[in-house]
Order: C-alpha cells, then sequence, then structure tokens
C-alpha cells in the first residue's frame, strides 16, 4: 500500500460532476468548458503547423512569437513591462503553471493564504510540499474580501498569497480600490503574490480587470497566470502561460524544465498566429456577457436566488427555497432527477462551508442554457 501523501483528497469534483451528467444523460453546466468549437481559423493554423512538421520539442521558454505577443498585450493593457525572453514563459495549462509556482516556492511549514471559495487545485498542491494553507473566507454573500482578516493572518511564516481574480467560482472580481488594498498590504510584508487570472477576458458591464501586472511596485513579488484554454475556447489543449520578474522566473524554469520541459509545439504556433488579431480576445466580454444576461433572465422566475456575477463564465445561485438538502446533495439530484448538472459550492471550502450555493458554467451555447432553463423552471 502506498502512504498516502494527500489522504483527505478524492477525486476533483470537476470530474465527478461531469461523469455523474454523463451517466445521467445530464446538462453539464458542472465543470467549466465551452460546449461550442472553436473558430475554425485557429484549428486550420493548427492542422497547418502540424501537417508542416512542427511536431517536435518547443524551447523550454516557449515559441518566441507568443511569448513576443504577450509581452505586448500586457504593456498595452496594463502599461507593465515583462521581457519575452527572460519573464515570460508558456506551460501546460494554467495548472502547471500553477503547480510549478507552488514547488518552486514552497518549503515545508511554510504558510499560504488562500481565500475561499478557492479553486480546488491550490490546497492539495501546497500540502504535497508541505506548505500550510491558511484560509480565509470570502464574505458570504457579496464574497467580498476583509481586508482586515488579511493582515492579522499574514505572519512571518507567509510565503504566499494566491488571488484568483476574476474569481471562479464566485463571478466577483476585485475593484481598483481593492487591488490598492492588496499593494499596500503586502508591500509591508515578504509575502509572494500568485494571481490566477485565467478570466482576466471575462469581465461584465464595462468593469475593467485589475490585474495584478499593473502593481510595478510589486512586480519582484508576483507570478501571473494565465489560459489560452479560457481565451480561445480551447480548454483541451492545455496551454497556458506565467509572467513573472526575472529572477523569480530563473527559480521558476529550474523546476519547470523538470516537470514538463516544454509544452504542445503546433498549439503554441497556432495560438500566436490567431493572437496576432487582439479581437480574438478583447471580444470576449460582450460574447460572455449576453450568455449572462440570458441564463440570468432564464432564471428570474425560478426560486434561485442569483448571485452577482461581475465576471468568469460561472455564476451562481442559492437554492434554500427550493430545497433543505446539502449543497453536495441537492447538486447531485439536480443532476439525476433534474437532468442540470452544477457544481456545489462547499466543494471550494477547506471545512466544506455550506450556504445552499450552487455553481452554474454558462459558457454554453444559447440552446444548451435554454434547454437548461426549462428543466430549471419546473422546479
Ligand atoms: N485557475 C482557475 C481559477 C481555473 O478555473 C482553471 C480551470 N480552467 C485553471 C486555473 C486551470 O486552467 P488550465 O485549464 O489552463 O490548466
Ligand atoms: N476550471 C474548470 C472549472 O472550474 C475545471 C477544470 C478541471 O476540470 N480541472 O470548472
Amino acid at each position: 500500500m502506498i502512504k498516502s501523501k494527500l489522504p483527505h483528497v478524492s477525486t476533483t469534483i470537476f470530474s465527478v460532476m461531469s461523469q455523474l451528467a454523463q451517466k445521467n444523460n445530464a446538462i453539464n453546466l458542472a465543470q467549466g468548458f465551452p460546449d461550442f468549437n472553436t473558430d475554425s481559423e485557429l484549428i486550420n493554423r493548427l492542422n497547418y503547423y502540424s501537417t508542416q512538421n512542427y511536431n517536435q520539442y518547443a524551447p523550454m521558454f516557449g515559441v518566441e512569437k507568443l511569448r513576443i505577443l504577450l509581452s505586448e498585450k500586457y504593456s498595452k493593457l496594463y502599461d507593465s513591462d515583462y521581457d519575452f525572453q527572460n519573464e515570460i514563459n508558456i506551460t501546460s495549462g494554467a495548472s502547471q503553471a500553477i503547480f510549478n509556482v507552488i514547488s518552486t516556492l514552497v518549503y515545508p511549514n511554510d504558510e499560504v493564504i488562500i481565500f475561499e471559495p478557492a479553486y480546488d487545485l491550490y490546497q492539495p498542491t501546497v500540502e504535497l510540499f508541505g506548505g500550510k494553507v491558511i484560509p480565509i473566507q470570502l464574505k458570504y454573500p457579496e464574497y467580498s474580501i476583509d481586508f482586515e482578516e488579511l493582515k492579522q493572518k499574514i505572519t512571518d511564516k507567509t510565503k504566499l498569497i494566491i488571488i484568483n481574480n476574476p474569481n471562479n467560482p464566485s463571478g466577483r472580481i476585485l475593484s481598483e480600490e481593492d487591488l490598492k488594498q492588496f499593494e499596500k498590504i503586502i508591500s509591508e510584508t515578504n509575502a509572494y503574490i500568485l494571481a490566477d487570472e485565467v478570466y482576466e477576458h471575462i469581465t461584465f458591464d464595462g468593469k475593467q480587470h485589475q490585474s495584478f501586472a499593473k502593481l510595478k511596485t510589486l512586480k519582484d513579488r508576483v507570478f501571473i497566470v494565465g489560459s489560452f484554454g479560457k481565451l480561445f475556447h480551447i480548454t483541451g489543449w492545455k496551454i497556458g502561460y506565467i509572467l513573472a520578474e526575472k529572477e523569480l522566473m530563473k527559480e521558476f524554469r529550474k523546476c519547470h524544465q523538470f516537470n514538463t520541459f516544454s509544452t504542445h509545439t503546433p498549439s503554441q504556433y497556432a495560438i500566436a498566429d490567431y493572437m496576432e488579431n487582439p479581437d480574438h480576445y478583447l471580444y470576449l466580454n460582450d460574447f460572455f456577457q449576453e450568455k449572462r444576461n440570458l441564463f440570468i433572465d432564464g432564471l428570474a422566475s425560478t426560486y434561485f436566488d442569483i448571485l452577482p456575477c461581475e465576471g468568469t463564465y460561472f455564476m451562481s445561485a442559492n437554492y434554500s427555497k427550493i430545497s433543505n438538502l446539502s449543497d453536495d446533495e441537492f447538486a447531485k439530484e439536480l443532476t439525476i432527477k433534474h437532468k442540470v448538472a452544477t457544481i456545489p459550492f462547499s466543494a471550494f471550502y477547506q471545512d466544506k462551508t455550506d450556504h445552499k450555493v450552487i455553481r452554474f458554467c454558462f459558457a454554453k451555447k444559447d440552446e444548451t442554457l435554454e434547454q437548461a432553463l426549462e428543466k430549471l423552471t419546473k422546479l
């Protein structure tokens, strides 16, 4: 028997709910992935590069053109200065970048602050490297940050603070004022920041994404992570990236080279070509805002209490007027009996906090959303 390094961890909720949806022939609004295809222009570029013999190892740092385009994008959008040679790396999804940052930084007994509800990858990864997770709960139902609590929880042992903005699963985004608060508090500590910004181009109602890339004073302590999966509707390609100041990147690359070495080659070339046109990612806000509105409007006549959704392609709702079941049981019942799969929020809390809230993914064809709404309005 192997002595488990993660004795309390079971299969991720995303696989559990996707499998349950499949088994019960339910509409899958659980795991976050689009059910529509990506642009054929991007597929054609991938086809081109794989038929033109771009099938061997990519450079360890990632394809140069892609890194240059990322450097330009960050400079244009956030007035930041990341050198494509020494400060940008392509990764095998944002997941690998996050895992690698944690492996680069965390020693046994280091403390890592996370905000809950939190994406489920953070905690087990910190624990794999002997770190201790210090959770801070976002204040329900606004999911706002208690900066006083953050100040109190930062100690001499705090190695890393992980901030996911726009936030999965709550759909909340940081304001300019929040970013300033972070800057002020963190500048008085020695902590590093892992800014998981995979939904950076999905913010609504004209609100701007507040990237940690804007904070020049903290540049030597910040790792910024992104994902092309979210940007171009290609979650299955698993291509992400990381930006970090060059001394940080030097250490990141020491781990990265032995973790995976490099990332799928033809996809990187295809994405680079496609990224030359910024409309391909700058239109995302409007595209998803329409889907969000369609779904929220449809839910308005139900007994669900809809919680605010400022960004990401997830929205959440409280179901306590419909059922007394725990969120886990409710999500299962909804899948099995009513044929709509969602994610229970308790999966994003270490102590399984249950406010009777479930998460819906609205990155789906309008017809899928309409079919789901038809079922949900019967509840
Ligand atoms: N961070 C967050 C907040 C996510 O929702 C996801 C899931 N897509 C990831 C990281 C991982 O992204 P990728 O699929 O590129 O590994
Ligand atoms: N990020 C996706 C979500 O939140 C899931 C990714 C995964 O299944 N690992 O649903």
